[in-house]
C-alpha cells in the first residue's frame, strides 16, 4: 500500500495521447524522482525475492530503465525485449494486434540459458498484448518467468485477465 500510493503521487494523467480519446498514464515523475525511483526497484525486488531471478527482461524503452536498475541492484543480467528491427543478430519475433494494426516484439534466440529464470518488467499493463507476446518470446528463448511486474495496471482493459493463469505483479492498480 505504501508503494502504491508513492507511484499514485507521481503519475500525471495526459489526455489524448498519443491520439485523441486516450488518457495516457506518464511516469516520468516517477523515474525522476531518486527516492522513489529507489524505493519502487527495491519494492520489486523484496516483491520476487533477490533470489528468485538469474536474470531481468525489461520492455522497449520504458521497461529498459526498470530493467536494468533492478538487474544491478540484484546482480544480475539485463536482457532487452525490442521493437522489430532493433536486433542485430537471430531473434524469436512475436506479433500482437493493435486497434490500429499490428506490433512485434523480439529478442534474441541466446538471450536466456537454458531454464534461466527471468523477471519481466514494464510500466504500465494496459491490454496485455505486449506482455503477452514478452512472456512468449522468453520461454521460447530458452527463460522461464519468473515474473512479472508492472508500476501500473489499468484494471479495466482487462490485461491480467488475458494473461491469466500467470501472476502479475502491480504496485498500483486503477
Ligand atoms: P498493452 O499491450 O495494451 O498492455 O500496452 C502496454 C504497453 O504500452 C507497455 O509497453 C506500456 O509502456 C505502453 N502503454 C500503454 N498505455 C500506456 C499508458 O497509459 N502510459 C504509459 N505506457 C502505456
Amino acid at each position: 500500500p505504501e508503494v502504491a500510493q508513492l507511484v499514485a503521487s507521481r503519475v500525471l494523467d495526459v489526455p489524448d495521447f498519443p491520439q485523441p480519446g486516450v488518457m495516457f498514464k506518464d511516469l516520468m515523475p516517477l523515474f525522476a524522482d531518486g527516492d522513489v525511483f529507489r524505493q519502487v526497484i527495491d519494492g520489486i525486488i523484496a516483491y520476487h525475492g533477490r533470489d528468485s531471478f538469474d536474470a531481468v527482461a525489461g520492455i522497449e524503452a520504458r521497461g529498459f530503465v526498470l530493467a536494468a536498475a533492478i538487474a544491478y541492484a540484484s546482480g544480475v543480467g539485463v536482457v532487452p525485449v525490442r521493437k522489430a528491427g532493433k536486433l542485430p543478430r537471430a531473434t524469436h519475433a512475436a506479433s500482437y494486434a493493435l486497434e490500429y494494426g499490428e506490433a512485434t516484439l523480439e529478442v534474441h534466440q541466446d538471450a536466456f540459458t537454458a531454464g534461466r529464470r527471468v523477471l519481466v518488467v514494464d510500466d504500465v499493463l494496459a491490454t496485455g498484448g505486449t506482455a503477452e507476446a514478452t512472456l512468449d518470446l522468453v520461454e521460447r528463448a530458452g527463460g522461464t518467468v519468473a515474473g512479472f511486474t508492472v508500476l501500473l495496471e489499468l484494471g479495466f482493459l482487462k490485461g491480467r485477465e488475458r494473461l491469466a493463469p500467470r501472476p502479475i505483479h502491480a504496485l498500483l492498480t486503477v
